[in-house]
């Protein structure tokens, strides 16, 4: 029972907890200094001197001329900026050569980029992502203009050789781009030391606010912006500045170097509970490599034979936040693109976890993720009842005695999975303000889309009291795709059970 009392947060790859001295810094501003960095008068002085020194914190961070950084909303702008930035390769130069292991904010603007002519060429990561930049230099082609790199991949941890791969492109002609998101706070990050020619940051992964990013420019390197208004960011990127986020990122900025100086406690933690992991399971695989050639922190781990998004529900029950490393918030069921460009099977990419650790995972919390661990892979840990699609009939769902959930991310209706009949549709995000919808008296058969969503709400709802619980694995996807005839039949009929009873067809299904 004790064990319910801790919160260990382990998916610090999606985000981070935001520094006392971050949050001091946002609300700090948002009382106190509101006017426009670029109005004239003095009391927008204050802002604009702000601004200038926020572009300095983050500059000695990244070892760049402060002038060469302008602030975005987020990564994903930063990345989305080189739309802006590709019509400048020269007619003879308009391939690009990539890391298809990049994060989607990079990969669709790639696929942007592609569909208005430019053509791509993917790189050939090993096993645990990684790519030499011997590697880049032999698939390099006569007419590649831009090569794009990131630092460290968010799913595994992989660390990437910038300063080199930049010097392979230069050598060539060629610029090159570096998503250095998750190296920001992890490793030092020496942009003018580097070479590149292109890097963007997010705050928010370095203890800092969300929506706010920025985007690193090497002096004299062609640039058009991306977002077109006002002059703001000296002309490079309209927009007014959201200066408390900016002066949140400056003050996370300023605490790099604390967060490079733990890099290696953090890292022995990660080590730890990899080796401890195996101990427990060991058919597990690691798949992040190990050592220096990994971010600190971060693990990929496949566990053989079972379903991550179970997992997640279950260490979820204890406290414990992970990533699933895969596309689970899409209506979709596609593998981690980055587990499976890596050489892993769909299904071994539905069986990993990704565990990314920040620096105030202590020791205890380490001990607490093992026990919680061992309890959930042997078995000893509470469990809620996985219906296997191949399973549901439809006695199962006209049961007297079953309430059935429909789970859905958006209000939408005309879903692409249809719903069970008898259910009743509850919103994922925010089905604890509909608790008292749910009976408790009643068997609650709990059911998603693609599966991800299931056993996060089944073992929500178990802390919540709810004793009788099952959900359906693999979502309502798995069940159109292993039991099609039911799925035609029933699905999206919105027959209830009372219909069911008045028209005697409970009879006829045998
Ligand atoms: N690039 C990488 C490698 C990331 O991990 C992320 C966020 O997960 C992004 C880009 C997008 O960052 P943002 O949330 O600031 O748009």
């Amino acid at each position: 029972m004790l064990r319910f009392r801790r919160t260990v947060y382990c998916d610090n790859n999606a985000t981070t907890r935001v520094s006392k001295k971050a949050q001091k810094a946002v609300a700090g501003l948002l009382g106190r200094c509101y006017a426009n960095p670029s109005s004239p008068y003095r009391m927008a002085h204050e802002a604009a001197g702000i601004l200038a020194d926020a572009r300095v914190c983050l500059a000695k961070a990244v070892n760049a001329p402060p002038e060469t950084l302008i602030f975005t909303s987020c990564a994903t702008e930063s990345n989305n900026s080189l739309r802006a930035i590709a019509p400048f390769l020269p007619p003879d130069k308009r391939a690009i050569l990539y890391n298809p292991l990049e994060h989607p904010a990079m990969l669709e603007t790639l696929f942007h980029l592609e569909r208005q002519g430019f053509s791509l060429i993917a790189l050939k990561p090993d096993r645990q992502g990684r790519i030499s930049p011997e590697e880049m230099a032999c698939a390099w082609r006569e007419d590649v203009g831009l090569a794009v790199c990131m630092a460290a991949n968010n799913e595994t941890g992989t660390l990437y050789d910038a300063k080199a791969m930049a010097a392979v492109a230069h050598a060539r002609g060629a610029l090159f781009f570096s998503d250095m998101v998750q190296a920001l706070g992890k490793i030092p990050v020496d942009l003018l030391g580097s070479g590149v020619d292109y890097a963007s940051f997010s705050a928010h992964k370095i203890h800092g606010p969300k929506g706010v990013g920025a985007l690193y420019v090497r002096e004299g390197a062609p640039f058009a912006p991306f977002m077109l208004g006002g002059h703001q960011e000296e002309g490079r990127r309209a927009g007014t500045e959201g200066l408390h986020n900016i002066a949140g990122f400056a003050a996370a900025a300023e605490d790099v170097p604390l967060l490079l100086a733990g890099a290696g406690g953090l890292c022995r933690r990660r080590d730890a509970l990899a080796a401890a992991l195996r101990e427990l399971t060991p058919d597990c695989v690691v798949n992040s490599p190990s050592g220096t050639e990994c971010q600190p922190g971060t693990i990929s781990v496949t566990f053989p034979g079972r379903a991550n998004a179970v997992l997640m529900g279950q260490l979820d029950y204890y406290g414990i936040s992970v990533a699933a490393g895969s596309a689970c918030n899409t209506g979709e069921d596609a593998p981690s693109h980055v587990l499976t460009g890596m050489g892993l099977s769909p299904e071994e990419a539905r069986s990993t976890l990704r565990i990314s650790l920040a620096h105030d995972f202590s020791d205890k919390d380490l001990r607490y993720v093992v026990a919680i661990f061992d309890d959930v892979l042997s078995g000893k840990g509470d469990t809620v009842t996985a219906v296997q699609p191949s399973r549901l009939t439809p006695e199962m769902f006209f049961a007297p005695d079953v309430f059935i959930i429909d789970l859905r991310r958006t209000p939408k209706t005309d879903y692409t999975l249809k719903p069970l009949p008898n259910s009743r549709r509850f919103p994922f995000f925010s089905i604890g303000k509909h608790l008292d919808e749910i009976p408790k008296d009643k068997h609650i058969f709990v059911t998603c889309e693609v599966g991800y969503d299931a056993p996060i709400i089944a073992y929500y709802l178990r802390r919540k009291g709810y004793r009788r619980l099952s959900f359906l694995m693999w979502g309502i996807l798995g069940w159109k795709l292993t039991r099609p005839e039911l799925y035609a039949r029933f699905a999206g009929n919105g027959e209830t059970q009372d219909d069911r009873q008045n028209s005697g067809e409970e009879h006829k299904d045998g």
